[in-house]
């Protein structure tokens, strides 16, 4: 079962340094870093553009749930 992401959740990770998909490093006021980013489909990245509160939060959902569960989190961290 998938961790519930509430809006708090999602807002902690946008401003954050840590990508919620890989655990690596990413930019503050970014959903994920650069690699999980351009792996998402462009429909997915373009959707990460809306604001908080205007669907962004559905967005980064629909984008959590679109990688693979494998890499989430722990089990395949990226070398850096
Ligand atoms: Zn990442």
């Amino acid at each position: 079962m998938a961790t519930e992401l509430t809006t708090e959740l999602i807002w902690k990770a946008f401003c954050g340094h840590r990508c919620a998909v890989c655990g690596g490093l990413k930019e503050e006021y970014t959903a994920f870093c650069p690699p999980c980013y351009s792996r998402l489909p462009r429909p997915l990245k373009n959707s990460l553009w809306k604001r908080m509160g205007e669907g962004f939060e559905e967005s980064y959902r629909v984008c959590m749930a679109w990688f693979p569960a494998k890499s989430a989190r722990s089990e395949e961290r990226k070398r850096a």
